[in-house]
């Protein structure tokens, strides 16, 4: 079965979320097949909500330093090839293809405007005071504005491990940050507070899953998860187990360098 735009339309009203601002996270290929592709979504997102905005990163304008400071989550000195393949970070980067193709057509639409951080830049409607919060030291500062305002993350066929508010919370926990560098037109640049691993999230879903409202749009479920809630709960489980949250993977350098600390 296709989706169209009404069953977007329709079953993103359902979920009442009012004028509260969203960030979005989202999978085309979760819906099945939709009328218009990504575009599709993107418009019906800008008519149902006042202000929107998506992680817009770019990962490919990364470098990987040979040394650095300690327990920082990275094997200096690795992956120098990709260095050799680094992008400068500009507004027009296109944004990683693991992000999906919603965010990158996000980004091109007429009313979006990008925030320049040049490794995790998010893209906004009606967004301008939320994305000028972001700076080099506090980059998720959006997320930030957005709790504030109670908004909301929309899970679009995805789940918590792409939930970028998460490492909001983690470091509002007072979680290791970690740090990075990406290439931009000015050379090299030092980027503090790079988040840790997602991949262990999905744990929280069950913690948050009373406060989480639900629709089905074709193949996707689409959870809403309140901020101001979500902030609260993570904080929590992480003060109660510093270890919260963290993946599995024992080759993980970033969880393990928080279980290393
Ligand atoms: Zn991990």
């Amino acid at each position: 079965m296709t989706v169209r735009v009404r069953d977007l339309l329709l079953g993103l009203r359902d979920l009442r979320l009012a004028n509260a601002p969203v960030i979005v996270h989202s999978s085309l290929k979760a819906f099945g097949q939709v009328e218009g592709g990504a575009v599709t979504v993107v418009s019906t997102l800008a008519a149902v909500f006042d202000t929107v905005i998506v992680p817009t990163f770019t990962y490919r304008t990364m470098i990987t330093p040979l040394t650095g400071p300690e327990n920082n989550g990275i094997t200096y000195g690795s992956l120098q090839d990709q260095n050799q393949m680094a992008e400068f970070f500009t507004l027009r980067t296109p944004v990683d293809p693991l992000m999906g193709t919603i965010p990158e057509m996000f980004r091109k639409h007429p009313r979006a405007k990008r925030s320049n951080h040049p490794i995790q830049s998010f893209a906004g409607i009606n967004a301008e005071i939320i994305l000028a919060a972001q700076t080099m030291t506090d980059h998720l500062a959006p997320l930030g504005l957005l709790e504030k305002a109670d908004g909301w993350a929309l899970l679009m066929g995805v789940d918590h491990t792409v939930n970028t508010s998460i490492h909001y919370a983690e470091k509002l926990a007072g979680r290791r940050q970690f740090i990075r560098w990406a290439l931009t037109p000015k050379g090299v640049v030092e980027c503090p507070g790079f988040p840790g691993c997602s991949a262990g999230f999905q744990a929280i879903a069950a913690d948050m899953e009373k406060f989480t409202r639900q629709v089905q749009i074709g193949g996707a479920l689409i959870q809403a998860v309140p901020l101001k809630m979500l902030f609260k709960v993570v904080v929590a489980r992480i003060k109660k187990d510093p270890l919260a949250l963290l993946c599995q993977q024992e080759d993980c350098e970033r969880c393990n360098a928080i279980r290393n600390q």
